[in-house]
Formats: C-alpha cells, structure tokens, sequence
C-alpha cells in the first residue's frame, strides 16, 4: 500500500525570492528578472551584439574555431546567477543546482538532441578534497536524472592547475596544457561537457582536445553562464 504524498513534499522554494514554487525551483517572476544570453555566436556560445547574423560566427571564431563543436550557455554571468553559482562553488549551496538543471535540460534538448554521454569538467584530486565535491559533477547528476543519459565518469584533471581567475587568454591556456585524460573506453560518440561558468572558454577547449584524442566525434558544451561584458536583461 503506498502513502499519499503530502502537498507539501511536492512544492519547492525559488531559490532567487524564497516563494513557494510548484514545478521547477526558479519562479516565473524571477525567471522573467534573469540575465538571459539571447544572442550568441552559432558555434561558440559567446555573446555576440544584436543584429548579427546568426550564421556568422563571432570574430574569435572566425580567426581560429575552437576544439568543441558548439557551447551553448542560457545566462550570462550576472547578478544573480554569478552571486548563486559562487555560492554552490564555494558555500556548498547545492539547492541551485537542480534549480539551474532545470534551465540546462530544455537547451540540450533542443540544441544537443543527438548527445549520448554526459561529462562534468573535473577537479584535481586534491582541489576536489579540499572542496568536498565538484560543482559541475552536481549539475551533470541532475541532468543525468533528468534524461536518463549515461555520465562518462573516466575523465581526470592529471595535474593541478592554478585558479584560472586572473589569468589572461594565454597564460589560461599555458595553464591547463595537458591538465585532462581520459582513462579508459568506450567514450561516447558525442559527450556533451557540463560546467558552471565559461569564461574564455580555455578548459573546454583543453577538454575537448583530449575527448577527441580519445576518439569521440564531436563535443558540445553546456554551461548555466558565460561571463561577457555583453548582455541584456529580459527573459527571451
Ligand atoms: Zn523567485
Ligand atoms: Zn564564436
């Protein structure tokens, strides 16, 4: 005999405005205050400035196109959703991640249809023990939850990396040389890598290289943010 489920088991709270919410854990009224990224480079995912065709790639693009396929980031990196990531990365608030999930879920279905793997930009061994768990590892579980598809869980950072933040372009990409592997196979056809923040987008490009040595065919990345000095308010 199964129990009747109270009500109130079922309900969420926003996690930007505290209200009691039904359905996802982000209210329509919050959702309408979010920092949307709608108009991005085709392949890239940078914000781009509006009326720019949308099969002309960003300049960046156009000088040299990166390792992964196509990066796809819902939100800039803006209040609040900067404030509410720094808060799941250094203050354990894990309440956002199936909050954010929630958002990632309908762009991979729309934008990354054909995906068959998912993949959470990893931590050193020692930052992850120091930090107790890996931010982008909790938004792939949701996913993974959400879509029943598999984790590929044999990516490592082999060697500790300096904080990116500060860094320039160069030194970003100095810094993660070499930094991932892939132990081990079968890796899906098309991994879909799953993080946080995408700021110049130098570990996806690092992460990517190594997912294509190990033989995948294409690599898409999904991110909650992009950090971008370009942005508009409004819900698209
Ligand atoms: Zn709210
Ligand atoms: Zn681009």
């Amino acid at each position: 005999m199964s129990l009747p489920i109270p009500d109130l088991v079922l309900r969420h709270t926003c996690v930007f405005c505290g209200e009691v919410w039904q359905t996802d854990r982000i209210c329509e009224r919050c959702l309408d205050t979010l920092p949307w990224n709608r108009t991005f480079c085709e392949r890239c995912g940078q914000p781009v400035v509006e009326g720019l065709p949308h099969e002309v790639f960003c300049a960046a693009c156009q000088k040299r196109l990166p390792a992964y396929d196509k990066a796809r980031s819902p939100l800039h990196y803006a209040f609040p959703v900067d404030t509410a990531l720094k808060a799941m990365k250094f203050h354990r608030q894990l309440m956002y991640a199936p909050a954010f999930a929630s958002l990632l879920v309908s762009l991979l279905k729309s934008e990354f249809s054909d995906c068959d793997g998912l993949v959470a930009v990893p931590l050193h061994r020692w930052r992850h023990i120091t930090r107790g768990f890996n931010q982008a590892a909790e938004l792939c579980k949701e996913l993974a939850k959400r879509t029943g598809l598999p984790v590929l869980d044999s990516v490592a950072r082999v060697r500790p990396t300096k904080s990116q933040s500060g860094l320039s372009s160069a030194m970003r990409k100095k810094n993660l040389r070499g930094a991932f592997a892939i132990n081990g196979k079968p890796v899906p056809r098309y991994p879909l890598v799953i993080d946080d923040v995408i700021t110049t987008g130098a570990t996806c490009e690092q992460l990517a290289r190594a997912l294509r040595s190990a033989g995948v065919e294409r690599v898409g990345v999904l991110t909650v943010a992009r950090a971008s000095t370009v942005f508009r308010q409004g819900r698209p």
